[in-house]
């Protein structure tokens, strides 16, 4: 019984991140969350999270700046540009060259499960981060 409830909270919390584009933090997670299942709470949000993000069906990205974890379902590589004024977190394709390095011939390095690469800046609503 317990078992098929958190398969369902699970499975609830994967399609939430796997429909959005918008990078949520935990926070908006639970929030989506609760319209479906009124009951769940912030801490079966974030175990499920820590499970999925386990498993490797769900990315975790760490802001730069200390923000808050913000997540996404698992997809095809690539990196990301973060907004400092809105900390709006666009997904960028990877540099052509970033791909094809060959990472597992450098000494001390057996395998690559991940490339994180974060790109800083201002996005094109924040025009140039033109401080008001
Ligand atoms: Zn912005
Ligand atoms: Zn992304």
């Amino acid at each position: 019984m317990k078992k098929t409830r958190n398969t369902r909270q699970r499975g609830v919390i994967l399609d939430i991140l796997q429909e959005s584009c918008s990078h949520p933090t935990a926070e908006t997670v639970y929030r989506e969350a609760r319209r479906v299942l009124p009951n769940i709470s912030l801490g079966t949000v974030y175990r499920n999270l820590n499970f999925l993000r386990d498993q490797g069906a769900v990315r975790e990205i760490r802001p730069s700046d200390g923000g808050s974890s913000r997540f996404e379902g698992a997809h095809t590589p690539h990196a990301h540009f973060h907004c400092v004024h809105c900390n709006a977190l666009l997904d960028i394709p990877l540099p052509g060259t970033l791909g094809n390095i060959r990472f597992e011939e450098e000494e001390g390095i057996s395998a690559v499960s991940l490339i994180d690469l974060h790109v800083i800046g201002s996005c094109s609503g924040c025009e140039g981060g033109a401080a008001t």
